[in-house]
């Protein structure tokens, strides 16, 4: 069976999943039985839905596939968060971590290979953009993260006496890539993370990071309510223009109209932006006054994330009390402030450190302690 031929159900939510079932002459009721099946019961085989008629089984055995992305490697860190390397097609990586906490376990997933943002400090813009991931690969590497964390399995075994430091409690689209850059794929994959056939995680447990499409954000409001994340990162333009260059085509003053939109449109929540600590450049008292001006008195929350350097950076991480500063400055002017602590860091785990380089034997040669594989096509 040629295997481009078959559809990826993890691609479909579920009106597509209907309209796939009932063109095999099936009832939409079948579409959510099997998304019970993928999605409660983390099952790719068809040949194992039981419950669902022998026919129709033939039928979704010939014409869909359950498919996740691969796993290239997977490294877990001292503090338990885990890295998996993905393989997109034969020669192009990226990158998922799971980091568990004593209340929650975050899934940090990739929107895109590569990113064409071009932000200075982001290890990912180094390698430039490849392509977007596909709904089914977004979809594809929560349903695997699951099935690796044998997530499944357990609440197969003792339904409802999971803890939740070992589960995927929240999704965060902060991994590779710019996801609003990459609409189209994005939004049915948030649908299926929302979806109570699908994942049905609730709104506040998915979160979308931006690095400030404004247009897309306010398209955005239209079509979902998920968490918003924006990477600010600088006080004003001029900074800003140098460390997120697509602030020169949609500066501040429009990126934070656009913001307080989607809050209103969701009617709730707050704004959270992310602002990257660099020693130097963006972390002085007098920023985060600036900071306060664009900020007081709006749904919003400033997460301050201790730069995560990676090999041919220019910056340096802020020290930890010029970090403290820069936060109390910010609370004591009434702006909600916390201070992101770094996870993963001894895998290459942490924000910014995705970098997912093309897979081939030049890097297996070389010997990276992370992408040392050689990758049979
Ligand atoms: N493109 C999206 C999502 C990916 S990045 C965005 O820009 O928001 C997720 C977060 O990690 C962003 O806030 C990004 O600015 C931050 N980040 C990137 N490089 C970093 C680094 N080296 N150290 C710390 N945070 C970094």
């Amino acid at each position: 069976m040629d295997s481009s031929a078959q559809t990826n159900l993890l691609g479909l939510p579920r009106p597509e999943l209907e309209a796939f079932v009932a063109q095999m002459g099936s009832k939409p009721f079948r579409a959510r039985q099997l998304m019970n099946w993928v999605y409660k019961r983390g099952e790719g085989s068809f040949e194992n839905m039981t419950d669902l008629a022998k026919d129709f089984r033939a039928q979704l055995l010939e014409r869909a596939v359950v498919r996740t992305p691969e796993i290239v490697t997977m490294h877990k860190s001292a503090d338990d968060t885990c890295k998996w390397v993905l393989r997109a097609d034969a020669s192009q990586a990226f990158e998922m971590v799971f980091i568990p906490e004593a209340d929650r376990g975050t899934l940090c997933i990739s929107s895109q290979v590569g990113c064409a943002l071009d932000c200075s400090f982001c290890s990912t813009a180094q390698q430039g953009f490849n392509r977007n991931l596909t709904t089914a690969e977004i979809v594809g590497q929560v349903w695997l993260a699951k099935r690796e964390l044998a997530e499944f399995e357990e609440a197969k075994q003792q339904p409802g006496t999971l803890g939740d430091r070992r589960i995927v409690t929240n999704v965060v689209l902060m991994g590779m890539g710019e996801p609003l850059a990459n609409f189209r794929n994005v939004v049915p994959a948030l649908r299926i993370l929302l979806d109570d056939f699908g994942f049905d995680l609730s709104r506040r447990r998915v979160t979308l990071s931006t690095s400030g499409l404004v247009p897309q954000i306010y398209k955005l409001a239209e079509e979902t309510n998920v968490a918003l994340a924006v990477s600010l990162h600088a006080p004003n333009d001029e900074l800003r223009n140098e460390l997120v260059p697509i602030n020169r085509k949609h500066p501040i003053a429009e990126l934070l109209e656009a913001c307080w939109h989607y809050i209103d449109e969701q009617n709730g929540r707050s704004v959270t932006f992310e602002y990257v600590m660099l020693d130097g450049v963006n972390d002085s008292p007098a920023q985060a006054r600036e900071l306060v001006k664009l900020l007081r008195g709006h749904p919003a929350k400033m997460n301050l994330i201790p730069f995560n350097p990676f090999p041919g950076t220019r910056y340096k991480r802020s020290p930890a009390p010029v970090i403290q500063r820069f936060r109390d400055e910010l609370i004591k002017s009434g702006v909600l402030a916390t201070v992101r602590r770094t996870r993963g860091d001894d895998i290459d785990a942490a924000c910014g450190q995705l970098a997912g380089r093309v897979i081939d034997r030049t890097t297996a040669r070389l010997g990276n302690k992370v992408f040392g594989v050689a990758v049979q096509s």
